[in-house]
């Protein structure tokens, strides 16, 4: 057949499809087996399911992480402090952004109280005897926040105010049960997960969120603790407030703060995008990057991560993101981030094995110039 012929032909199937393919001659001609439509609600039932147990699994791994960064990472958080009851709930009416039939469709049992969700190993409501599955009818007597887990996530974490112990009446297999947890002093910047596939994370000064994709990204729990770190020492080396007050006035007000892999030519999207625009040749930004690795590593080594295997992560996010490897923007090269680590790791690993306090190095407050032998004193006209 020749090109007209080709036309010809295509331009008659193009006309039977538009009048309700009557020919049928443009469809498919294999003969598959039938399939039943209530099969096909069933297996969508099971994948939105799907959707809230990894929403949850990837809940409670950010939260196990989280936790025991803020309460080791406590002494460097000046007075933005907070007391952790260490557990996380489920409701039938979590989220508002839940999809709440697949939730109750997982989760028959589910019934008015929350139920306690999530519980990290080593938390205070662990050592208290607290049980995944109990319901919790009353949270103590005033002072308890309930805390709308942030962004994209489903139920509560709770805080208090102070270290008193905090009573809880739960019911388990049916009976109540009177339990007090003794809140862990933590620092006051939550963790949460935002819904974009982009492998980043970012702070902003009251919080830490990390990007669906960076979950779905790291391997380890190392890994997680080493960006949750990071950014959690964006927020207590109060980098926000500096970078407002490098920028001119107004410029970056309201943005949202990192970008881990912010490489030219790489279409972060979405909220990232638009703080990777404002934030692109903002005045020290690399050296703010360079402290939050810094410092985030001294939170790991204090919450008793393992920090050797740290900089492979940098390893990893260059070959992700080639241009990352050799080409800093407001971030550092990931080669130099990945050597910068082995350095720190050097350093942090001294301080351990002489029983040193495990805190950053600050750098020595600049002494008020001195007079050259021979001038006159600063301010003194002759
Ligand atoms: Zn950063």
């Amino acid at each position: 057949m020749d090109a007209g012929g080709i036309a010809m032909k295509l331009g008659s199937c193009l006309t039977a499809v538009a009048m309700v393919a009557a020919l049928g001659g443009c469809a498919p001609q294999s003969q598959r087996p039938a399939i039943e439509s209530e099969a096909v609600k069933a297996e969508e039932l099971e994948q939105k399911k799907l959707v809230i147990k990894t929403m949850l699994d990837q809940r409670d791994l950010l939260y196990r992480i989280s936790y025991r960064l803020a309460k080791a990472g406590a002494d460097l958080c000046g007075d933005q402090i907070t007391w952790s009851l260490g557990f996380l709930t489920l409701g039938r009416e979590d989220g508002a952004e839940t999809d709440h039939p697949t939730l109750a469709a997982l989760f028959p049992d589910l019934g008015n109280n929350p139920i306690v969700s999530y519980i990290p190993p080593d938390s205070v409501a662990a050592a208290a005897g607290l049980r995944k599955g109990d319901e919790v009818i009353l949270v103590g007597e005033g002072g308890v926040e309930p805390n709308r887990y942030l962004a994209a996530n489903i139920g509560l974490r709770l805080t208090t105010t102070d270290n008193n112990p905090v009573k809880l009446k739960i019911r388990r297999n049916g009976t109540p049960l009177d339990i007090a947890v003794t809140p862990a002093r933590s620092c006051n910047y939550p963790a949460g997960i935002t819904s974009e596939s982009v492998v980043n994370a970012f702070a902003d000064g009251r919080g830490v969120y990390i990007a669906k994709g960076m979950m779905d990204f790291v391997r380890t729990d190392e890994e997680l603790a080493l960006v949750t770190g990071h950014e959690l020492a964006h927020n207590f080396r109060k980098h926000r407030d500096a970078k407002q007050g490098n920028a001119v006035a107004g410029q970056v007000a309201g943005t949202i703060l990192d970008i881990l892999v912010a490489v030219a030519g790489v279409n972060t999207g979405g909220a990232f995008g638009k703080a990777g625009a404002q934030l692109a040749g903002n005045a020290n930004s690399v050296e703010f990057e360079g402290e939050a690795d810094y410092a985030g590593l001294y939170v790991m080594a204090r919450a008793g991560y393992a920090i050797d295997d740290a900089p492979t992560f940098w390893r990893r996010m260059g070959a992700n993101n080639p241009n990352a490897i050799s080409h800093a923007t407001t971030h550092p090269a990931t080669a130099e981030r990945f050597v910068a680590l082995n350095a720190a790791i050097k350093e942090i690993k001294t301080k351990q094995q002489s029983g040193a306090p495990l805190v950053p190095n600050e750098k020595p407050k600049e002494a008020a110039p001195q007079p050259l032998p021979g001038e006159p004193p600063l301010g003194v006209t002759p």
